[in-house]
């Protein structure tokens, strides 16, 4: 944390909203990066405090297992102590501050204490959770209002706060936060208090989220289906009619990866990209990094390259990590890109090209097959005997096509610009998930992802972690694969591959390849993994 003392603190309630973390303001992100201490519960989608600074404190205030809720004083007390302390404090809460989220309270302590403070809205579940689920509010000759109530308190004890005779009679739509406990009660208290027991209800758990759940039914059955499906707090009880418009306004649970949960295996700098396209077709991903990228054992033979790069004919670059790497060392050895101007440059797949034209080179092939064989086919003919080639790879890459080039009569200089290890997932939670039968699917973006993370679930990366460098298995490798004692584990799971080579390398592992992409790149991924869910018996909506 930040240690230095400021003259005047403040706090800022800020609204998180409703659970997709892309639903937070502008001003609320803001608040999130800004902060000094971050004061946070529940309800707020965990993606938000990766916006915090890396100095901030963060502080959790909401309930444990192993812990009541930390008491509204003690909390009013932490934001009073933290803005006297001099701190920007970002108070954040789930949905909207003022509704149902005690922010008037805290607000009142902070007023109490002069402290200042400044209230940044949310949006609230009320509204954003039934329109995730296809219902509006207010609608036309439907409901031409809404209200909004707690569910939190026994409708049968004596002078409830809340009007039930009104909300029986509501013309309008009834919405009802923290009701899930008490949702028999309540239908029977309506019942009683008159309301037509063919009114619609909608019950939606988890709203805006990839995990979202909405149960259908009307003031009679409500209770009993609930009871049946096991649904669960956090919900949001809806009624009246408008809830009759989802079967024409449902949207968010037709996407076509909705409610599928996909792993996705690939270095972390790599992940979010693919992660955030499989997330707007409606997808709840899974973070299991099983690679990281490191530096080479030994740097030696790039910088002699870098040395004398005025004299390669020819540079070829087989990833982005091959790219990213080799500039940085570049740029480490006080050199730039125009040292390259004599080379003719190649790319192996257009995220490679895209990556080096970011750099400002000008890319002279890429091959329609992104793959190593199909670089060879391209540059037949074309890289003439004696000429120098400089491949800067990763150490574990495969021998084809510096040993293609050499055929040519090329002097390949084929370098190691990186190193792939291990990755940090988390094994222990993704083995509990695969055991749950929580996971769909898991994602494979090149051969070293499948060894990897065969290699970590069944703790023979640990082990090698230990003994040696941590250095990866390559796809070449001739030790025994380590899948065939992970069938069970994984047989329930699609397993999906970017091409060709990765899906063999997922066979030779005694595995079942379910989807396979035509096209070696992301988009082609997410392109025959959509395809594949959405084939007649695989489709859930
Ligand atoms: N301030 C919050 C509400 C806090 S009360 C807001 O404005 O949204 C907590 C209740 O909100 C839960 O019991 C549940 O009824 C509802 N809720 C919040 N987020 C939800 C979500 N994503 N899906 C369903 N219900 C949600």
């Amino acid at each position: 944390m930040n240690t230095e003392k400021k003259h005047t603190g403040i706090v800022y309630l800020v609204g998180a909203g409703p659970g997709d973390p892309n639903l937070i303001t502008v001003k609320g992100l803001n608040c999130i990066s800004k902060a000094d201490v971050l004061v946070y519960d529940r309800l707020v989608a965990p993606r938000l405090l990766q916006h915090a600074s890396k100095s901030a404190d963060l502080i959790y205030v909401g309930k444990l297992p192993d812990r009541h809720t930390m008491q509204q004083e003690e909390i009013n007390k932490l934001l009073v102590d933290k803005a006297r302390d001099g701190y920007t404090v970002t108070r954040l809460k789930g949905g909207d501050p003022f509704v149902f989220g005690r922010g008037g309270e805290e607000a009142a302590a902070l007023a109490e204490h002069n402290i200042p403070f400044e209230i940044i809205p949310g949006i609230t579940s009320a509204v954003a959770v039934p329109a995730y689920a296809g219902i509006p509010v207010t609608h036309r000759g439907l409901a031409s209002g809404f209200t909004v109530v707690t569910g939190h308190e026994d409708p049968h004890k004596d002078g409830s706060d809340l009007d039930w005779q009104a909300l029986a009679k509501n013309p309008g739509t009834n919405v009802f936060l923290m009701g899930m406990g008490n949702l028999p009660l309540i239908t029977k208290r309506l019942l009683a208090e008159g309301m037509d027991p063919v009114t619609p209800f909608a019950l939606i758990h988890r709203g805006t989220e990839t995990g979202q759940r909405t149960l259908v039914g009307t003031l009679n059955d409500i209770a009993a289906k609930a009871k049946e499906a096991g649904f669960k707090h956090p919900a949001i009880i809806v009624s009246g009619a408008v809830v009759n418009m989802r079967e024409q306004l449902q949207w968010f649970e037709r996407k076509p990866l909705f409610g599928r949960r996909i792993v996705v295996s690939r270095a972390r700098e790599q992940a979010s990209v693919f992660a955030e396209k499989l997330e707007e077709l409606g997808a709840e991903t899974i973070e299991f990094p099983v690679i990281k990228i490191a530096q080479p054992l030994d740097y030696r033979p790039l910088d002699r390259a870098l040395a004398r790069l005025e004299s390669y004919r020819w540079v070829v670059f087989t990833s982005e990590n091959g790219v990213k790497s080799f500039f940085k060392r570049l740029a480490e050895k006080g050199k730039d890109m125009r040292d390259l101007k004599g080379a003719v440059i190649c790319a192996i797949g257009p995220k490679t090209k895209t990556t080096l034209e970011e750099r400002g080179l000008k890319v002279a092939y890429v091959p329609s097959e992104y793959r190593a064989e199909a670089v060879v086919e391209q540059l037949q003919g074309k890289v003439k005997a004696g000429d120098e080639v400089l491949l800067p790879r990763a150490d574990l890459a495969r021998a084809v096509l510096p040993e293609a080039l050499e055929k040519m009569g090329a002097m390949v200089d084929n370098v190691h610009a990186y190193r792939t290890v291990y990755g940090d997932g988390d094994v222990t939670l993704l083995r509990q998930q695969l055991e749950a039968g929580q996971i769909d699917m898991i994602t494979f973006t090149s051969s070293s992802t499948v060894c990897n993370l065969l290699a970590m679930l069944t703790g023979q990366a640990a082990e090698e972690s230990g003994s040696s460098s941590g250095m990866v298995r390559s796809s070449t490798d001739k030790s025994p694969a380590p899948g065939l004692s992970m069938l069970p584990l994984l047989e329930k799971v699609d397993l999906a591959a970017i091409g060709p080579i990765t899906a063999a390398t997922v066979r030779e592992s005694g595995l079942e390849v379910k989807v396979e992409s035509e096209e070696y790149t992301i988009d082609g991924l997410i392109k025959a993994i959509r395809a594949y869910y959405m084939s007649p018996g695989k489709r859930i909506s």
